[in-house]
């Protein structure tokens, strides 16, 4: 009996004559709502000092987690998941990117995978437009890394430059790594695809790109941090503004709880894991003792919080209370 109604009312998703049938036939009226699947424009927007930032929706995706510690045991990782009420052997990646508005300037962190990386990626432009932006509205774009979550989206579905106004940031170690032959010839196998489509998009901004070192400022208080291991060049930004810091970490920090609690295992992402873990533990140090603000990519929306220390490592606090309802 139970199966037979559980088939049923499969069937009647998006059937309403199966609805009516059955309502007819055995009692009580009731049809089936439709499935949505989708949320509210996904936007959050919080003051730090007198820099409004919205934290845009890229979406989000499914990734396998073998690749959340290439150096632990998998039943060690997939116990640590369970503990965490996470799924052991599937993971969602949100894909969270700040605009920065100074009052002057609006600066944009990365431009998310676009329409050729992902399911449920290249979000980002229907939830800037939902925010009150569109992508001429841009004068500056940093690129953090030139994985396709965060590049492959420079481009519309027609291969049109997005960000026809905006003057480009993106390392120098980076831009010299994607761009020339290494990222074909370090790259593994499952990764020669960003080389491709790397070296598709970086072209077309080589007129306005500047090379970036350590310390160089983007606009007033807004700098650019090494955080290299990820990729050679991959970099994070300091917003120091007001008072108060906030670290946009990259993809130092892509998971809410292991890289947080267990900062030594290496993500099967991280091209050079040693380096990234240090640029990791530097990027967690340096948050936990300013006390700054984090903004992690990967984590749930908005992926903004805090990083407390715990024992020898950190815990990952959200800050959901800068921004009222
Ligand atoms: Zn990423």
């Amino acid at each position: 009996m139970a199966d037979d109604l559980g088939v049923t009312r499969r069937g009647m998703i998006g059937s309403g004559t199966a609805a009516l049938t059955l309502a007819g036939a055995s009692g009580p009226a009731w049809s089936a709502a439709e499935m949505q699947g989708t949320q509210v424009p996904g936007y959050y927007r919080f003051m730090l000092g007198e820099y409004e930032i919205t934290i845009l929706s890229d979406g989000s995706y499914t990734l396998p987690t073998d690749l959340i510690a290439q150096n632990q045991p998998r039943d060690v990782v997939k116990r640590y998941l369970e503990a965490n009420f996470l799924d052991p052997e599937f993971r969602t990646s949100h894909v969270n990117i700040p605009l920065i508005n100074t009052g002057e300037e609006l600066i944009l962190v990365d431009v998310g995978g676009g329409g050729n990386f992902l399911d449920g990626a290249g979000k980002l432009i229907e939830n800037m437009q939902a925010a009150g932006y569109a992508p001429e509205d841009i004068d500056k774009v940093v690129i953090t890394h030139a994985h396709p979550d965060h590049l492959w989206g420079l481009i519309d579905d027609f291969d049109d430059p997005l960000y026809p106004d905006a003057q480009f940031f993106i390392s120098k170690p980076e831009w010299e790594f994607w761009s020339g032959d290494r990222a074909v010839e370090t790259l593994p196998e499952m990764f020669q695809s960003f080389a491709a489509g790397a070296s598709r998009r970086l072209p077309m901004i080589a007129d306005t790109v500047t090379l970036t070192a350590e310390g160089d400022e983007i606009a007033s208080g807004i700098t650019v941090l090494d955080t290299p291991g990820h990729t050679p060049g991959h970099g994070s930004v300091m917003v120091k503004e007001g008072g108060e810091t906030l670290i946009i970490t990259a993809d130092t920090t892509t998971h809410p709880y292991v890289s947080f609690q267990h900062p030594g295992w290496w993500p099967g992402t991280d091209l050079d894991p040693k380096i990234a873990e240090t640029s990791r533990r530097k990027v967690l140090d340096l948050a936990a003792t300013g006390r700054s603000m984090i903004l992690a990519y990967h984590l749930s929306f908005p992926g903004l919080g805090h990083v407390a220390r715990q024992g020898s490592a950190y815990r990952f606090v959200p800050a959901l209370w800068r921004w009222q309802l």
